[in-house]
């Protein structure tokens, strides 16, 4: 039910929206205990009239009831005695004059339920049974107030406080009923122009009220906008300056989640850039020796053979260079291209190295390198084969490659119950403490003509790094400069895929 209300609503006024929903909640907020004041002021008025005329009425009654005792008026009614008639007939003047006042009618009952007297002169001498007589008769107040047909009802007892019961005391005895009827016309009346008069209250209040609902709901979703045209004018390129909309709490959260956002793309869009100039560049050098070396053999006339051989070796060296640069650049966009692509199977950790291992001795023993291997224990995981290869020869061949003479290699590889650890560690060149952190860095190489000159493209660790990430792992580095490093990579044994 409600739902379905809502969703009228939602149909009619634009609920999303917070300004409507502002303007909704002042506008209901504002008129709905307006129009509930209204309603018990008047009620309220009613109630507390009826009171007042009831006790009115019944105060003047108690005059009239103790001019009819002390007249016998209940006695002497019929007796033709001119005293009393003429008694009698002050007393019907006082009843007249009530009834008239209170546009009523008043009956007098005596004890024996007989009507004695009536404004109206219709019951005289009838015999009335009502249940209200009779319990006033018993000493019961009652009254009753007839909103629908408008009149008040209300008994009145005659107590004849002359009598006097066996000890000498006066016991108050009753001795007759006044049934009275008055109409609420005149209560009635002034609850209209009550009414009449709050409502016009009630007219201003609600106009007022619109009117502060629609400037507070302007006023208060102004920062919001402001957020919008901000980010717009970002969005847009107008300014890429942080925004500040500091007007609520909200809008600051909003606007330092938006400034973060754009700082991440920023340094992102930094190191692409900065990749693309790497990669220009990288992929330049070796063009531009093929060109030097092409020119010169061009330039000379009658070149001897030897030469051309000669710089036709650099050439082709040069362009070997280039596809690996091509080749590794490759390797890391796949990479790039996330897990979906892991083609993840157990696999024997101990073979895996010692094959690894048994293809780059013939490099090692080239440059006079030892290379060990130390297995703590047999070791499975689920790994993806090819991009586990590329970690550890990279490892295993830099560790080589920036080595001294006679120097050696250390692999180590161990496991617990959750992870296995393959360690690298040299005797080489080291790495400065400055440089360690950028070794992962695409295109970054501590000795630049060095790592050249071995055939270094600097995209090795880059390599590396993204694909233990691939794996869940993790990798650290630790080196002494001129001493030697140390290179540790920690896989989960079970891929905890994601
Ligand atoms: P590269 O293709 O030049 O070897 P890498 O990304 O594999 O590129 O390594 C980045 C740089 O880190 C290398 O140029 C080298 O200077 C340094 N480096 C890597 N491994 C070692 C190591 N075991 N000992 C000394 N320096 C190393």
């Amino acid at each position: 039910m409600l739902a379905k209300i809502f969703k009228k609503l939602n149909d009619l006024l634009p609920l999303r929206s917070l300004k409507v929903r502002i303007f909704v909640i002042i506008l209901i907020v504002g008129i709905i205990p307006g129009i509930f004041m209204r309603g018990a002021i008047v009620s309220n008025y009613e109630e507390h009239a009826v009171d007042n005329r009831i006790s009115t009425v019944q105060n003047q009654l108690l005059v009239v009831s103790n001019h009819l005792l002390n007249n016998n008026y209940l006695v002497t009614y019929q007796s033709e005695e001119l005293a009393y008639r003429n008694s009698r007939a002050v007393i019907d003047a006082e009843l007249e004059m009530i009834s008239n006042l209170y546009e009523g009618r008043v009956m007098i009952i005596d004890s024996s339920l007989k009507v004695v007297k009536d404004t109206y002169g219709i019951s005289e001498g009838k015999t009335i049974i009502s249940e209200e007589v009779i319990r006033c008769l018993r000493g019961e107040n009652t009254y009753n107030y007839d909103q629908e047909h408008g009149y008040i009802e209300m008994t009145t007892p005659i107590v004849d406080t002359s009598a006097v019961d066996m000890e000498g005391k006066s016991n108050g005895k009753i001795v007759g009923v006044m049934l009275t009827s008055i109409s609420n016309s005149s209560i009635v009346e002034t609850m209209e122009i009550l009414n009449q008069k709050s409502m016009v209250i009630e007219e201003l209040m609600i106009v007022v009220i619109v009117a502060l609902a629609l400037v507070l709901s302007v006023v208060l979703i102004r920062p919001f906008s402001r957020v919008t045209d901000a980010i717009n004018e970002v969005k847009a390129g107008y300014s890429d300056e942080a925004i500040s909309v500091p007007d609520y709490t909200e809008t600051a959260h909003i606007v330092d989640a938006f400034n973060q956002l754009q700082k991440q793309m920023k340094v992102l869009d930094d190191s692409r850039q900065e990749f693309v100039a790497n990669v220009s560049h990288e992929l330049k050098t070796p063009m531009a020796s093929i060109k030097v070396l092409a020119d010169s053999l061009l330039t000379q006339e009658n070149a001897p053979a030897e030469l051309y051989r000669e710089f036709m070796e650099d050439i082709v060296s040069e362009i070997d260079r280039e596809n690996r640069i091509i080749t590794d650049l490759l390797a890391l966009v796949k990479m790039d291209k996330k897990v979906q692509e892991l083609n993840i199977a157990a696999l024997n950790i101990n073979d895996l190295t010692e094959l690894i291992l048994k293809r780059l001795r013939p490099i090692a023993r080239k440059r006079d390198v030892e290379v060990v291997f130390e297995s703590m224990r047999p070791v499975v995981a689920e790994v993806d084969e090819v991009k586990m290869t590329l970690v550890m020869t990279n490892l295993v061949e830099n560790s080589i490659k920036y080595n001294k003479e006679h120097g050696w290699v250390k692999v180590e590889l161990d496991a617990d119950h959750q992870f296995f650890t393959f360690r690298v560690s040299d005797s080489g060149l080291g790495i400065p403490e400055d440089e360690l952190p950028h070794i992962y860095e695409r295109f970054y190489r501590v000795d630049k003509s060095h790592s050249r000159e071995i055939g270094g493209t600097g995209l090795g660790l880059a390599i590396t790094k993204s694909a233990v990430l691939m794996h869940r792992g993790s990798i650290t580095a630790t080196s002494v400069e001129g001493e030697g490093s140390c290179f540790t990579v920690r896989i989960p044994l079970t891929y905890i895929g994601g």
